[in-house]
């Protein structure tokens, strides 16, 4: 790190408390394997930082990711166990994916003949998994597809079908339509099984790994559980710990006086004479525009100070009048053990997942020591 100036504002990553949320997802998931969602830069923490961590844990089979740039980082970063690609891959991609043996899923036959073409010029046996919609509605073959897409699928003598995944919509809401995806899942893994090996069987994200027992899945895909936040409420939840703070500093102290308004389009104006501090974060930092005026607030020397006015692209006005002897260079916490990152979500009308990943390229990641 080699800035000219103190950063105006970062993110600190607690590796230590991922590889913890990672234990407890693994003891919920009754120590079935593991594929550690860390797309999106890791939710936000640090792609690189996160995965070589959680590299050393056991049962880590996979690292999740989004795409094959993110696969191209944890390979250069030394990771050891393989990417795989969630989504639909272009046709672009696969032959970089099969040069370096990334996992992927194929959701089509002409998916899976590209990649049986690619594998044969390579010269060997590329190995993938099958995504089955059980009702996500966004990749996958539908189970009524398999029985004649099995005998077209044996004839790609290139690939071999390791895996079968598929995907919750409503883990989190509606716990019948659920049941209803884990029977179809284990009907399509019943069918396969008598065709392929599938080492892997994979279907419960967070809130499916906590809510839902899956007996024909072995392997469990956590996202924002190793970020600490509980989809679903679960004893479980207590045991999270906070992985990332949300800092900034304070620019600049001022003290108005009543009667002042604060920021654009003057939808605060001070009260009684008000002890201001100007913050050097704001939405182009990924704390969202939509907090303005929704009772937000931050964190400096241990106090609440309310956001005023509306944020703006780079700065944050909060009254620090309760931080005594607020000065420029403090540290301000937006989310952090103070400050839940599921509060700073329901302020802005959002989900936990949107604030994490929408956290600003500009925000430098400080591993915490
Ligand atoms: C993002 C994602 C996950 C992780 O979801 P969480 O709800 O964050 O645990 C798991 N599986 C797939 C296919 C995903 O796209």
């Amino acid at each position: 790190m080699n800035h000219e100036s103190p950063p105006r504002a970062w993110v600190e990553t607690d590796v230590e408390a991922v590889a913890h949320n990672l234990r407890v997802a693994r003891r919920l998931a009754g120590g079935a394997l593991q594929m550690p969602i860390v797309k999106a830069n890791a939710y936000g923490h640090g792609l690189e930082a996160v995965a070589r961590r959680l590299d050393a844990e056991e049962g880590v089979a996979f690292f999740g990711v989004a795409n094959v740039g993110e696969a191209r980082r944890l390979m250069q970063a030394g990771v050891e166990a393989p990417p795989f690609i969630l989504g639909p891959t272009f046709a672009a991609e696969r032959e970089e994916i099969v040069r370096h043996n990334w996992g992927c899923v194929v959701s089509s036959l002409a998916e899976a003949e590209h990649f049986d073409r690619l594998a044969a010029l390579s010269g060997r046996r590329f190995a993938l998994h099958l995504a089955l919609d059980t009702g996500m509605g966004r990749e996958g073959f539908l189970p009524e597809q398999l029985g004649c897409v099995i005998p077209q699928l044996k004839q790609l003598h290139h690939l071999r079908i390791e895996g079968a995944m598929s995907h919750f919509s409503s883990a989190d809401e509606d716990p019948a339509y659920t049941a209803e995806q884990i029977r179809l899942f284990g009907d399509c893994v019943r069918e396969l099984g008598l065709h392929f090996e599938l080492t892997y069987r994979h279907l419960g994200a967070s809130a499916g790994l906590m809510g839902f027992r899956i007996p024909e899945a072995n392997m469990t895909r956590p996202g924002i559980i190793l970020y600490g936040v509980a989809p679903v409420p679960s004893p479980a939840a207590a045991e999270l710990r906070t992985t990332l703070r949300l800092l900034s500093r304070v620019a600049l102290v001022r003290d108005l006086p009543a009667g002042r308004s604060i920021s654009y389009g003057r939808t605060y104006t001070t009260p009684v004479p008000t002890r201001v501090a100007t913050l050097g974060i704001g939405y182009a930092d990924g704390w969202p525009r939509h907090l303005s005026g929704r009772g937000a607030y931050v964190s400096i020397r241990g106090q609440r100070c309310p956001v005023l006015g509306r944020v703006t692209m780079d700065l944050l006005i909060v009254d620090a009048t309760a931080a005594t002897g607020v000065c420029e260079g403090d540290e301000a916490e937006l989310i952090g053990p103070e400050l839940p990152v599921q509060q700073v979500a329901e302020w802005a009308g959002g989900i936990p997942w949107e604030i994490f990943t929408g956290l600003g390229v500009r925000l430098p990641r400080i591993i915490k020591p």
